[in-house]
């Protein structure tokens, strides 16, 4: 037995099923998880000693590679002045800072300690800001587990939220409307219905927590119309596109100026950190300031913004981001030619540092339930094929991939030629 498989045993007796986040526990490919002892660059490596080339550092975080010098180092400065002081900070001040230089829409900022913390926070203060209750989300879209973001919608037609969960109460998720990802005319049909009842459109502006699917032509700058038209928010989670798909993220990107911004991940380098921003008009309605409240022990905290602040200085190298679209176009082309070759259909889909492949014979991927008529088992077969050649894949055929700056040819070559092999075999 391995030792992966030991502490996956011994997890499960004190921890609910073995993980302290779902996917984890590899549900969605079936098998064990593999535990991890430590990671550097691009690679993580594991209790049993195996390396593995990671596509999904830590879930965005890991922009620049894990461990990085500069990092650790403003990590191991910050440590030793002391870890919290729950009292304001000038380091506070500089984070804050930055992101509006590097991101003008978000004119005021409020640290949090997660992504879900910052999209919570941020629907509150829109329902605060308008005095509406409803809000419009994605079937696909994943903004952290609050209650009014567990929800979803039947079978593709927009309806009023049923809970996603037991313990989000019915009254409470059918403010939560459901609408269609890339279906500009399903979001019309919400607010023609109830328009002045809708306080916001939160949407993730490349979708990738359904796979990677990015916004068609129009759909993005079609929601900030309709939120002109009907006084509501709109909300850009950027908490995975955030400093990825560009240094702008998505809203740079496409050019669309949303009234809030949701950030997470790489803005804390790993650490646990959440953001959300915008208009100074609507975060004046945030406590202190305003009625709204909002409010964390360790938000703000100094080792966080520690790491983060040193992450956004590392994004200033020049090139950073070409390089970035290079290496990820070379993931998901070659992924493609080496399916082509042994005859599998594969699509893909990539904006800047994000990538997605699905098992499908449609040529494009841009709807949620094109997602859901992928072929799963081979899925699952191709990622314990890779995990096998020492590639680590995110276990769900409802994740996007990431790329690191660390990944360099050596890697790439290797994922490539493991990809091959393992197309090979599906094939067979
Ligand atoms: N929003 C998006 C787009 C996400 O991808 C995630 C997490 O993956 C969240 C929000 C929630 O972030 P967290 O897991 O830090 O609570």
């Amino acid at each position: 037995m391995s030792k992966s498989d030991q502490l996956f045993e011994q997890a499960r007796q004190s921890i609910p099923g073995g993980v302290n986040s779902p996917v984890r526990a590899f549900n969605g490919v079936g098998g064990t998880p593999v535990f991890i002892e430590r990671a550097d660059g691009a690679y993580l490596y594991d209790v049993d000693g195996k390396a593995y080339v990671d596509y999904i550092g830590s879930w965005g975080p890991m922009l620049l590679g894990h461990n990085h010098p500069a990092i650790k180092a403003a990590v191991m400065t910050a440590v030793e002045k002391g870890l919290s002081y729950g009292a304001p900070t000038e380091i506070e001040v500089r984070m804050a800072e930055r992101v509006r230089a590097i991101l003008p829409s978000m004119e005021q900022v409020r640290m949090v300690n997660s992504g879900t913390e910052a999209t919570m926070s941020a629907i509150r203060l829109a329902r605060g800001y308008t005095g509406r209750d409803k809000i419009v989300k994605f079937e696909g879209c994943y903004h952290g587990h609050a209650d009014s973001l567990l929800v979803k919608a039947g079978s593709g037609a927009l309806t009023l939220g049923q809970p996603n969960s037991p313990g989000v109460p019915a009254d409470f998720a059918k403010h939560t409307l459901t609408c269609i990802y890339n279906d500009l005319a399903s979001v019309e049909a919400a607010f023609a219905q109830y328009g002045q009842e809708i306080a916001c459109i939160i949407v993730e502006p490349v979708a990738g927590n359904m796979n990677c699917i990015p916004p068609v032509p129009g759909f993005l700058e079609g929601l900030r119309a309709l939120c002109d038209r009907h006084g509501a928010v709109l909300i850009l989670d950027e908490v995975m596109t955030g400093f990825r798909v560009s240094k702008q993220g998505a809203q740079g990107h496409y050019g669309i100026t949303p009234d809030l911004t949701t950030l997470g991940k790489i803005i804390g380098a790993g650490m646990p950190v959440g953001a959300f921003g915008g208009k100074r008009e609507i975060m004046q309605h945030i406590a202190p300031t305003g009625p709204v409240y909002q409010a964390g022990t360790l938000s703000g905290n100094p080792i966080a913004m520690a790491a983060g602040l040193a992450m956004l200085d590392l994004l200033e190298q020049p090139g950073l981001y070409e390089a970035l679209n290079e290496k990820t176009a070379r993931i998901a082309e070659g992924f493609k030619a080496a399916a082509a070759k042994h005859g599998i259909s594969l699509a893909i889909n990539q904006v800047g540092g994000m990538f997605g492949f699905f098992f499908s014979s449609e040529p494009t991927i841009t709807r949620f339930d094109q997602v859901t008529r992928c072929d799963m088992e081979q899925f699952k077969r191709f990622y314990h094929l890779m995990l096998e050649e020492g590639v680590y894949l995110a276990p769900s055929a409802y994740e996007a991939g990431f790329l690191s700056l660390a990944h360099g040819d050596k890697e790439i070559e290797h994922t490539l030629a493991a990809a091959e092999r393992s197309f090979a075999k599906l094939a067979g």
